[in-house]
This record gives C-alpha cells, structure tokens and sequence, in this order.
C-alpha cells in the first residue's frame, strides 16, 4: 500500500465520525456551514439523506429573495464543483506530510462530505436551483420573452425612428413607423407592441391614415389593426412620449444615459441590451424578429450637437429652432437593442481596411478632445482587430453599412456598425487584464470584444437570449483567436487558460426559454470559450476548426439561430458527435475529471472520466512535435497500449491547460 493510498484509508476512517467535523466547523466560528448541516443529517440517519438537506436547505434561506437564494444555492454548487480538485489537491499535500494542520484537515474533511455524497447532493441542488430561476418569473417575463400569438402573425421589415430628446427634463418624444409582413392572415390581426412603463403610446395610426384602437398592459400594448388587407407590405405609425428609466450603471443596468463630457457638454446614448429596446422606442421587442430591411434613425438634437447612429448619415439639416436632425441609416438586419442614438460634440476620424470584401470604411466618432488619442490608440488596434477577425471568422458582415468606434459614457457595447466605445483609451478592460494572463494588456479589450460582436451577435444572432452563450462564448473567445493571430499560438492558449479561473460552475450557461432570461451568471462567457478552445484542441485540425467559425458566419449571415443548430454544425463539420460535450458544459454545471494510470511496466494506459452526465467522451488529443496521442474516454474504464514518450503526454497540467477538465493520475 503506497503513502496516497494509507491517507484515503485513513480519511474514509475518520469521516465517517461526523461530530469531528462539526467540532471542528464550530471551532473555527462558522456554525452556518451547509457541511455541517449536512454532515449532522448523516450523522442522525443515513436513510433519505438527499431530501432531508434540501429540506434543511430550503428552510434556512426560505425567506432570501429569488435572487439570494439563487447566489447561495449556486455558492454551494460551487463548493461541491471545487471539492474534488481541493480534496485531491489536499490528498497530495498529506501524502508528502507527516503532521497534517487542523484547518488544512478542516479543508479535507469539508471537501471530502461534499464529494462522498456528492451525486446525490448535486442533482437536488440542480432541480432546487432550477426550479428557483423557473419560480421567479412573472406573466410579464412571459409576454416579453415568448411569442405570443400576439406576435407570431406579423414579421418585421423595418424600422424608422425619430426620436427628439428634452436634455433638461431627461425625456423623449418620438415616432416610429414600422414596416411589417403578415406572416398569418388567418390570424385577428391583434398586435402586441412592446413599450415598457413610464413610457407611452400617445396613438397608433394604420398607413391609410386611420386611427388604430389600442389598449396596454403594463409593458405590452395591443393594436388592434383594422386592415386586413393583403398588402406584402404594411405599415404603422406610432407616437410616444415620456421618461425612459435611466440607466443606473450602464451597460449593466440599462436604459437611457443623460451624461456630460468632461468639458461639461451634454453627451447623451442608450444602452439596453437585455432589458430591450423597448426601454424606450416601441417596437417588437424579441430577438427573433430583426427588422430585414434594416432601420433608420432621426435624432432631432440641439444646433450645437452632432447625432450619430448605426449605419450611414443618409441626411442632416437644420430646423430653424435652434435644432438639428441627423438621419443614419442601416441596410442590414439588425438587433432593436443595437438602434442607439449618440449625442454630443463629435468630431470625426475616417480610415479605411482593405479586406476580403473590398474596402470598408471606418470612423471614429470621438469627443474632440479624443481625436489624438484616437488616431494613435484605437485605429491600430482596429485594424489588427478587422484583420484577426476577417482570418478567423470570414469578412466583416456589414460592409454596406461601414464600420464605426463611437465614443460612449459607459464602458462599451456591440451596437452594430458603430460600436460603443468607454475605455478610456486604455488596453485591457479600463486598464486590467481580466485574464491576468498578461496578454489582455497588450490590445484593447472594448474594441476587440465588442467588435468580435459583429460576427457573434449581431451577424449571427440567437432568437431566444437563453441562448445568449452562442454571442459571448464565441466573442469572449474572439479575444483567444486575437492574441493568438498577433503573439502566437501559445499566447492564445495561455489568455484562453486564464480566463478559466472566473467561471462559476453554479447553474447552466443556458438559461430558461421563452422569459427573456440570459442565464444566472456570467458563465457563457469564460466557460463558453473553454468550451471552444477544448473541442479546437480535440479536433486538433486548426484549419477545420477555423473553417468551422468562419462557415457559421455564412451559413447562418444575417440570421437568427439557436443553439441545436449551432451544435448540429459543429457536430457535423468537425468530425466527431460533440453533443454529450455540449450537454455537460452547456447543460450542467459539472467539470469533468480525467482519471487515469499506467501498467506498471508503463506501456499501458488506462482512463476514464468522473464528475460527469453519463455519455461524456470528450476525445483527447494530446501533440508534441510529431508525436499524436490521440484518446477517446468516456466514462468506463479503458486501456491502451502507448509508447515511453506517448506516455509523456499523459501529464495532468498539460491536459488540464489544454481541456476544460481536470486531471488526476490515480495511481502513482
Ligand atoms: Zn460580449
């Protein structure tokens, strides 16, 4: 019997002695503890252990709001998600020690409750949590996230909006005038608008001028269209009015932003993303339906302001009352929540890119005093971004309609063809490097993760925000591909490894359909993009795999998606059936554990994953020089004949550094 093998022995012996854990947990002060909850459930009686502590658990935070109790749910998801590294990371302490410390041994004990009884804790406290997100939606979560009846009957074409601010009250008015196609026309032709309270809808009119009945719930009005007629095109005018929430710390919490610039000017924008466009301008307010025609914005503004938007500036002219209007344009489909105004003293940078289109035009639209630090801090940074993202992902997808970097009061957002921009001219994100990877400082996080958008966002575009992984996790891996084509391969897996340590693990990346829900937490970002980088890594086929990225960009151009048809073109482009691997880290909140040892003369290995669905066969591909090792576990044991140096491979950090996974060599 080895050293490891003695201190899992004598681990089993001890935990079995719950009021050692509950002496120790109390001495160190934390009486509250869930594994000591835990631990004194098993304690009294091993029978129905797994419902008695969801019951305990419920009890304990039956008060918390919805929220809270999702953050302390997932909190204890996490701890379970960390027990298995932290327990095998501790083993391998003790097992080069001979005095173990009381709180490392508290650390041990703790970790070890969670996994011994961990399959069963675990799928509890995946229903509890979900049922918790499922529970806290309301009607109006409904209506605004699903398509109702009420909308599935019209198809939008476009939109015109005008909108004139009042700066001093921090209110609007506008019209738009949506164009619409009857998908339905056996339908009543009642349509639901979306304009969310305080704002509203002074009258709906039909495009023969008629007044059109409506009524509101809440954040929902109904028009009652009187035309019934079989016109491909229709049109209706809408005029509205009022104080649009305020956003309190955009681009998280959105709405309008009534903002100064450090001259004191005013300098005015929107950001919505999520909590929709509706925030302000009526429209259909769901991600499925983007206007095919493209859109139009007219901001009536102050004479001595300048208003730009998405697209191009069809036209602008003074209105003798001391106002100006500026007209843009967009001729592409595009998301409600990217149609955004931005007022203020701009002054403009033109530049073009030669790219696999032709020429794109570029602007930045920068406050005055930027135009310096503009020309030297955002253009290259654009450029090396255009070129990166063209290689990797195919052309830019908006040549019509230019590219732009508009300065933004608030850190930036993906608002097609002009993207927001808060910076502060720094690179990394107001200057940190999230990845702390040291690559994240060397470029400028806002320009390359919010152009990455362009391609996985606003190019291809999920229809319901559930899906919402398939715009973050591909851009956040944007950002991988970026420090990739500019320092290497290398630098590009080192940035992609360390934006790992951020994920969450506590509920799934996908969230609930049909309420507007982008998820819980922030996991479609970093996870997503580990996610990606282990399925490149098990192809082991850059050019495949980039093929991969840049055939989504045109089988799905312009288009809405959601995320079986994203998986069925990875699946059957890459050459292996990722499903069960899109499952575990899309569906569930486990990270799996490669188990592994080898024969003791070495020439044979043998592996398995744990911590897993069933089904998990994530392939591994393991390359040094022109030596492939190639895997395929699942989640039996296997074994294979390999050679000295394919065992060389077999190392936990390089797999771990490579997979999202971790790794375990069981048996020394
Ligand atoms: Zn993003």
């Amino acid at each position: 019997m080895n050293k490891l093998q003695k201190k899992k022995y004598l681990l089993e012996f001890v935990s079995e002695n719950w009021n050692e854990v509950i002496r120790l947990n109390a001495e160190d002060g934390n009486e509250q503890d869930e594994s000591v909850i835990y631990s004194k459930i098993v304690h009294d009686s091993p029978e129905n252990v797994e419902n008695r502590f969801i019951k305990a658990l419920s009890d304990k935070i039956r008060e918390y709001p919805p929220d809270n109790k999702i953050k302390f749910i997932g909190n204890f998801i996490r701890q379970i998600n960390k027990a298995n590294k932290t327990y095998l990371d501790e083993i391998k302490y003790f097992s080069g020690e001979s005095i173990i410390p009381d709180t490392s041994l508290f650390r041990l004990f703790q970790s070890y409750s969670y996994l011994k009884y961990y399959p069963l804790i675990r799928k509890k406290l995946d229903s509890y949590i979900s049922y918790i997100v499922k529970d806290k939606f309301t009607k109006e979560d409904s209506l605004r996230g699903s398509i109702t009846p009420e909308r599935q009957w019209w198809d939008v074409l476009r939109y015109d909006i005008t909108v004139k601010p009042d700066i001093e009250n921090k209110t609007i008015s506008g019209i738009n005038v949506i164009n619409y196609k009857v998908k339905d026309h056996n339908s009543d032709f009642k349509m639901q608008i979306d304009l969310q309270s305080p704002m509203i809808i002074d009258s709906v009119s039909s495009q023969k001028g008629q007044a059109i009945k409506i009524h509101n719930e809440k954040n929902v009005w109904y028009a009652d269209i009187p035309d019934k007629g079989d016109e491909a095109n229709k049109y209706i005018t809408i005029y509205f009015h009022g104080k649009p929430k305020e956003a309190a710390f955009p681009p998280w919490d959105g709405g309008w932003v009534w903002s100064k610039d450090s001259l004191g000017n005013p300098w005015i924008s929107v950001a919505c993303q999520g909590l929709g466009a509706s925030v302000w301008y009526p429209c259909k307010d769901h991600l499925s339906d983007e206007p095919d025609n493209g859109a139009s914005l007219t901001m009536i503004v102050p004479d001595n302001l300048k208003g730009i938007s998405n697209g191009r500036l069809s036209s602008e002219f003074s209105n003798g009352d001391g106002t100006h209007s500026y007209r843009w344009e967009v001729s592409n489909p595009v998301n409600s929540y990217n149609i955004v105004p931005y007022i203020g003293k701009y002054k403009n940078i033109s530049a073009s890119y030669t790219g696999e289109k032709g020429k794109l035009d570029i602007e930045l639209w920068v406050l005055e005093y930027n135009l310096a630090r503009a020309e030297s801090h955002s253009l290259p940074d654009v450029l090396r971004m255009l070129t990166a993202f063209e290689y990797w992902f195919g052309p830019y997808p908006f040549y019509e309609d230019s590219y732009k970097l508009v300065d933004a009061p608030f850190a930036g957002m993906e608002h097609q063809s002009a993207i927001a921009y808060g910076n502060k001219y720094l690179n990394g994100f107001w200057g940190n490097d999230n990845s702390g990877s040291g690559w994240g400082k060397k470029w400028d996080y806002i320009i390359v993760h919010e152009s990455g958008h362009e391609w996985f966002g606003n190019n291809i575009t999920d229809k319901d925000i559930a899906d919402m992984w398939i715009h973050e996790s591909f851009t956040t891996y944007s950002e991988t591909v970026f420090t990739e084509y500019w320092y290497g391969k290398k630098a590009g897996e080192e940035y992609n490894f360390s934006t790992r340590k951020n994920i969450e693990n506590t509920i799934p990346v996908i969230g609930v359909y049909n309420v507007n829900n982008k998820g819980i937490n922030s996991d479609m970002y970093m996870k997503g993009s580990n996610l990606l980088q282990s399925i490149r890594k098990s192809m082991n086929d850059d050019d495949k795999f980039r093929n991969i990225l840049r055939g989504l960009n045109e089988t799905f151009f312009h288009s809405v998606v959601n995320t079986e048809e994203v998986e069925s073109y990875i699946n059957a482009n890459s050459g292996f059936d990722y499903s069960n691997v899109f499952d575990q880290y899309l569906r569930s909140t486990d990270i799996p554990l490669f188990e592994f040892y080898f024969e003791s003369d070495g020439s044979r290995v043998y592996f398995r994953y744990t911590h897993c669905n069933d089904g998990f066969n994530l392939p591994l591909t393991l390359v040094n020089g022109n030596e492939v090792l190639r895997i395929f576990p699942d989640t039996e044991w296997q074994s294979e004949n390999i050679t000295s140096s394919e065992k060389e491979l077999l190392d936990e950090k390089l797999i771990e550094s490579l997979y999202y996974v971790n790794a375990f060599r069981v048996k020394e």
